[in-house]
Formats: structure tokens, sequence, C-alpha cells
């Protein structure tokens, strides 16, 4: 079954992601035809535990299959991603049925933690969940940035507890829910087409059966379950970037020529240079996301500290490559047709995803120093 899987996400990219991917850029549209076609090869519901349904990939099958998506479509691998990362606190908190359909292509999740309140610090929300009188639990929030909002069947949401001690309670809010809208656009420097746009909650009731897990647990349980796979998924969507563009600048710089001195860009030295430190930089990170779940499936020590630096450095890098590429491919870069302006736009945004590059770099600073990651901690 799994080999089926990895034949039919390459015909699902070849066929249907990657010819999307300029349209989805340009229109800033999302990418609805590639996550269905996704969702019927078996991909959404490949991380699903096998007794739910699903093929119970782990981490390492989870960044193969963003890093394929992300060389092919910088937006379509955020949306898969963002998906991958609430399936493991719905399938360790949250209801049978939700993950039956999700094994079976039929729903798609996201997180919304990003507040307008607390911005960045999404461990720390303002929103709020409170006891309301028909014995349901009324949300009210303004969340800042949700991926596929309005397109998601479900948001694993953040908010205040209810009731215990703590600094956020998870829950499971289908989107469909009354009082929960899409309040506003999503037109992006780059991933065009993740439609992350901010979701508001006024008054939305959801069942107490909606929490996921402990009242005041919601960090623990995000921790646990979730940071893991956003920050190392993340992190393999930045190397697909980067080698997306690391391709699209060599194909360029060998095949473009200089016709007076009868040589292609690439026969220059200093273009060789940039194209040596591209391939550098993409292959080092590579190797640190492939150590960082080996690290995690091993158990080893270092797993958390590398967990925390592998979307950084990712991240950073895919920036660097990118924009190495639009140096190395000149004013043909910076044209639409070849690509590589694409994948520099899309790069950014990993940067500035929660916990952002700064955010992270603070994490480790602080544990290097035997000090809690968290202030207050
Ligand atoms: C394309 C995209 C998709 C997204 N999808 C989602 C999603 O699906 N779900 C979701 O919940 N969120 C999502 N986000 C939101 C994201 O995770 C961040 O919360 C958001 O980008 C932060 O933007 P801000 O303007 O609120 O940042 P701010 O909090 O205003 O931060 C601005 C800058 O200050 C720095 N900074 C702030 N505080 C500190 C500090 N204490 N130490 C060091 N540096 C600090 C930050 O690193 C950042 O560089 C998405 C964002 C983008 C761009």
């Amino acid at each position: 079954m799994s080999d089926q899987l990895w034949q039919a996400l390459d015909e699902v990219i070849a066929n249907v992601v990657a010819p999307q991917a300029q349209l989805v850029d340009q229109q800033g549209t999302f990418p609805s035809k590639s996550m269905e076609a996704l969702g019927e090869a078996g991909v959404l519901g490949a991380t699903v535990p096998k007794a739910d349904g699903g093929l119970g990939f782990g981490l390492a099958e989870g960044a193969v299959i963003t890093e394929l998506l992300s060389q092919a479509c910088g937006s379509t691998a955020m949306v898969t991603m963002m998906h991958f990362a609430a399936v493991p606190v719905l399938a360790a908190h949250g209801p049978r049925d939700v993950l039956s359909q999700i094994a079976a292509g039929r729903h798609l999740s996201t997180l919304a933690f990003s507040e307008a309140g607390s911005r960045s610090h999404f461990w720390s929300p303002v929103s709020t969940a409170s006891a309301a009188a028909d014995g349901q639990v009324a949300l009210n929030a303004r969340k800042s940035w949700v991926t596929s909002a309005g397109d998601a069947d479900s948001y694993v949401w953040s908010s205040k507890p209810l009731a215990a001690d703590g600094p956020m309670t998870l829950w499971l809010v289908p989107a469909a829910t009354a009082g929960v809208r899409v309040a506003g656009p999503f037109d992006g420097l780059g991933l065009r087409g993740n439609g992350s746009r901010p979701v508001h909650a006024e008054n939305a009731r959801v069942p107490r059966t909606a929490m996921l897990g402990a009242d005041g647990a919601g960090l623990d349980v995000a921790m646990q379950l979730t940071l893991p796979w956003f920050l190392v998924l993340n992190a393999a969507f930045s190397v697909g970037l980067a080698e997306a563009a690391v391709r699209e600048a060599i194909s360029h710089l060998t095949s473009a020529r200089l016709e007076h001195l009868g040589q292609t860009l690439a026969d220059q030295p200093l273009v060789r240079r940039d194209i040596g430190m591209m391939r550098l930089r993409t292959d080092a990170a590579r190797a640190m996301l492939t150590d960082t779940v080996t690290a995690l499936d091993a158990g080893r020590e270092d797993a958390g500290l590398r967990v925390l630096e592998v979307k950084a450095v990712a991240a950073e890098t895919a920036i660097e490559v990118t924009d190495l590429a639009m140096k190395a491919c000149g004013g043909a870069a910076f044209r639409k047709d070849l690509g590589v302006e694409r994948r520099f736009r899309d790069a950014r945004a990993a940067r500035v995803m929660a916990p952002t590059t700064d955010h992270l770099t603070e994490f480790v600073a602080r544990l290097s120093c035997g000090m809690p990651m968290l202030d207050g901690a």
C-alpha cells in the first residue's frame, strides 16, 4: 500500500500540483484541485494511525511528502503540512469519525493558533472559551492567520482555558460552526495560494467534548504532538523550495549562452561559485533535517534541540539559496517565467511563521544556557 502511495503522489505532483502551481501563485487561489487529488491518492490520510484507517506514516515520510510537494508548489506543500501538523493531536484526543474521514482523504484540517492579540506568541492565547448557559462552550477569538481558512473542514484551535489553570486549551472546531467566520482576504508576498486568512469567532458554540486533551493542558499537548511535526515539516518545506531553486537555476545557467564568448553562464567561475554555495547550503540543511528525524526516531538526547534548530536553519537556508539563485540568474530570474522568483517569495514565509527564526534562536540560546525555554516557565 505504501509503495502505491509514493507512485500516486508522483503522479498527482506531475499531473495536477506542478501544472497548477503558477496559476495558484499568480491568482492567489487555494489549490483546491491539488488538495482533492492528494485526498483521493491517500496522501492526506497517510499519517493517520493504521488503527483509524491510515498508513501510520511518521515524520520521516511526512517530511519526504512535504519536500516533494514544495519542490512543485509551495502553497500546496504548506496546506498539506499544516494538515499533517494537526493530525497527531486529533489522533490522540479527537473523535474517531473525524480520523476516519481524514484517513479517507475527505477531511482537511489545520492549526488556528496565532492571534491578533498575542501575535506570534502562540503559547499565550488571549482568545477565550467560556461556559455557556446551554451547557456548551462559547469561543471568542481573533485568529490572525489560519492556513486553508475557509477551505479546511476543521481547525485545531487554541484558547485560554475554560476553568483550569494553565496557558492554553485546545479545541476541535468544525469550520462550519455558527459564529466562526473568515474575516478577511489573504494577498501575500509568497505562498499566495495557502489561504492564510484571519478567522474570527463570536460566541461560537462547541460541545465540551470538542476539547482536545485536558483543560489548561493545551500547550503541553501542542508541544508534544504538534510542534515536532510543524517544525520538522516546515523545515522540509524550506528544503524543497531551496532544492527547486537550485534545480531551476542550474537549468538556466547551463543553457543560457554568452554567444560572443561561445560559453554558458555556468562556464563563468563566479557564477559557478554561486551554484556551489547553493548546493552546499541546501545539502547541509537536508543533512540536518535527516539527522533531526533520526534523532527523534532513536530518542536521542539532543532530539529536542534539533527539532527547535531545524526549522530556523532550513528557513534561513531557503532564503539565502533563493536569493543566490536570483542573483546568479540575473534579469531572467526577475521575470516570472523562470520560476525562481516564486521560490524566492515563498521561502520568506517560514522565517516569520511562529515559532519564528528569532523565537527559535532565543529558545535554543535559553536551553543552551540552562534556562527554561519560555520566560516564566
Ligand atoms: C504564510 C503564512 C501562513 C501562516 N499560517 C498559520 C497557520 O496556519 N496557523 C497559525 O496559527 N498561524 C499561521 N501563521 C502565523 C504565523 O505563525 C505567525 O504568527 C505570524 O506570521 C506572526 O506575524 P506577526 O506580524 O503577528 O508577528 P509579530 O509577533 O508581530 O513579530 C514580528 C517580529 O518580531 C519578532 N519577535 C516577536 N517577539 C519576539 C521575541 N520575544 N523574541 C524575539 N523576536 C520576537 C518575531 O520573530 C518577528 O520577526 C502564518 C503566517 C504566514 C506568513
